[in-house]
């Protein structure tokens, strides 16, 4: 289940180029996380195939489900 979402369209985004692409209003957008916690971008880490995210400020992990994702424009 993807929850990819243009920020201008609400239209689901594409994978394109290491970047997310929205085709109906030609944006690039980069996946930004925040920590619950403390607002500070998180780090993505790719661990045994599943994404966790990591906070550089709280130094530890956050829960996928409670980080905050956020689409800025590329
Ligand atoms: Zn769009
Ligand atoms: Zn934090």
């Amino acid at each position: 289940m993807s929850q990819n979402i243009c920020p201008n369209c609400q239209l689901e985004l594409e994978w394109q180029d290491g970047k997310y692409h929205c085709e109906s209003c030609s944006t690039v957008f980069i996946k930004k996380a925040f920590c619950p916690d403390c607002e500070a971008e998180l780090e993505k880490l790719q661990a045994c195939g599943a994404a966790s995210y990591f906070c550089n400020s709280c130094n530890e992990l956050k829960s996928k489900s409670r980080v905050r994702i956020q689409f800025d424009k590329a």
